[in-house]
């Protein structure tokens, strides 16, 4: 989608401090990090949320999920993943995003 932020991100036409990449996923640091550890991970196929979100897809992102846990350091010690959706969920970027959170102990609440 040619208006769209990550898009242009996946497309090398904005600089992403990328951290993982397949045929289907691209994941990259976020710009304002919350924990040591803040990845962003989408799907290369232009999605708006998680109700848009095909099974095949939701496995690719799962898939990546361990993957950069893993590569990251935080698969054994811990971390959360959170895709918020919609006005409520305080979406800001209408591209399918995961972000993965880690690196130290994170807050109980969530909302
Ligand atoms: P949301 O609020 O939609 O769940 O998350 C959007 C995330 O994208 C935010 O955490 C924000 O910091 C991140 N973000 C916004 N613009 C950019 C950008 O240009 N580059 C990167 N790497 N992250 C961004
Ligand atoms: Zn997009």
């Amino acid at each position: 989608m040619s208006d769209c932020l990550f898009c242009k991100i996946i497309a090398g036409e904005i600089p992403g401090n990328v951290v993982f990449e397949n045929d289907k996923v691209f994941a990259f640091r976020d710009i304002n990090p919350q924990a040591p550890v803040h990845v962003l991970i989408v799907p290369k196929k232009h999605m708006a949320n998680v109700l848009e979100c095909d099974g095949e897809t939701a496995a690719a992102l799962t898939d990546a999920i361990r993957e950069i846990a893993a590569k990251e350091g935080v698969a054994e010690s811990g971390f959360r993943v959170i895709s918020n959706c919609g006005h409520d969920g305080a979406q800001s970027v209408n591209h399918l995003h995961v972000h993965l959170l880690g690196g130290r102990a994170l807050p109980e609440r969530m909302g």
